[in-house]
């Protein structure tokens, strides 16, 4: 096939499609192999799939990509999570850990690669299965649409998910397809959807509303808008650490009448290295401190659940609403005092 001519199928992204998805139907569709497309389009042996392409995907290669499938370029940049810039997270990041992306890599000394998700019930509707941008996100643990967990690992063999293994070693005729597990080949459409519990029906209704704002145009009158993303990550930081030694989320689990508060990992860790079980309750958490965000970090501080200094680290200008609230713990300590 020629290097800068049209390939001979040219399927368009889906809705809400990631890159790599993409990229592997592509492939499929002209029925070659994953990786001769990838020489194709990186011109040489290196592959792709050993980095994040979904995080940092070069112009150039999203240029490759629409000049061999006739799409619009802005098309194609839809599928990669930069597009989450200036809604999830300020600024474009390409090492280190970015907020809310889940990484596919380890962090640190430890092996966390389960950083793709899928709901079964998603892909058992699709009439091609695949995969979405959304399931990258840490802040989706469950599916908005069908009220189901996510699963973060095939729940057959526990591996991580990755599709683009499904023709590694193996002649395309026994490729396995994006829907099943690359490493067992368990079919993901039929795995069981388990229904997502929630602490209050409040809370089912204010993360709903939270997910289906990501995934529609930014609207300026939003209140899920970047200085909310913003002070959601830092609180569930601050659930996660273990500075205070887990008092934060002992104390908002128990709140929340969980009896059993699950371990956290060693070292330094964000709630995009939590598995999916742990990370649905640090957000349901977060979620539920930023409800009644005055009351309930009062509430918390008073039982030393929180450090006040810790409050407002990492934010050289904190949204207002967040910072008043805790300028005035400041005061009511200085009162206290
Ligand atoms: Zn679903
Ligand atoms: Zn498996």
């Amino acid at each position: 096939m020629p290097r800068d001519h049209l390939w001979p199928a040219h399927p368009h992204p889906f809705p809400d499609e990631l890159l790599s998805s993409w990229i592997m139907r592509v492939a499929q569709a002209n029925a070659i192999k994953l990786q001769t497309l990838s020489w194709q389009l990186f011109g040489n042996e290196r592959s792709p799939w050993n980095r994040d392409i979904d995080r940092s995907a070069p112009p150039w290669l999203l240029r490759a990509l629409c000049a061999h499938t006739g799409c619009n370029y802005w098309d194609v940049f839809h599928t990669t999570l930069v597009t989450y810039r200036g809604r999830l997270y300020p600024r474009r990041q390409t090492s280190g850990r970015l907020s809310w992306i889940l990484p596919i890599k380890g962090h640190g000394m430890r092996r966390n690669a389960f950083g793709l998700q899928f709901c079964p019930a998603c892909l058992a509707d699709d009439p091609i299965p695949y995969f979405r941008k959304t399931w990258r996100l840490a802040l989706y643990t469950y599916c908005p649409e069908h009220q189901c967990a996510l699963y973060d690992e095939c729940p057959a063999c526990h591996s991580p998910v990755t599709p683009h293994r499904g023709d590694f070693g193996r002649e395309l005729t026994d490729a396995r397809p994006m829907h099943a597990c690359a490493t067992c080949g368990t079919d993901l459409r039929e795995v069981p959807c388990h229904p997502e519990t929630f602490p209050t029906e409040s809370l089912r209704a204010f993360s709903g509303a939270m997910l289906r704002s990501i995934m529609t145009a930014s609207n300026p009158a939003d209140r899920f808008d970047l200085g909310f993303f913003r002070v959601l990550h830092h609180l569930c930081g601050m659930i996660c650490s273990k500075s205070n030694n887990g008092l934060l989320l002992q104390h908002l689990a128990t709140t929340l009448g969980h009896t059993e508060v699950p371990l956290l990992p060693e070292g330094r860790i964000g709630i995009e290295d939590l598995r999916r079980d742990t990370r649905h309750l640090v957000l349901m958490c977060g979620l539920w401190l930023v409800e009644d965000l005055e009351q309930r970090l009062t509430e918390a501080w008073k039982v030393k659940a929180i450090r006040y200094n810790l409050m407002l680290k990492a934010f050289a200008r904190p949204p207002r609403w967040y910072g008043d609230i805790v300028q005035s713990l400041s005061n009511w300590r200085s009162i206290r005092r």
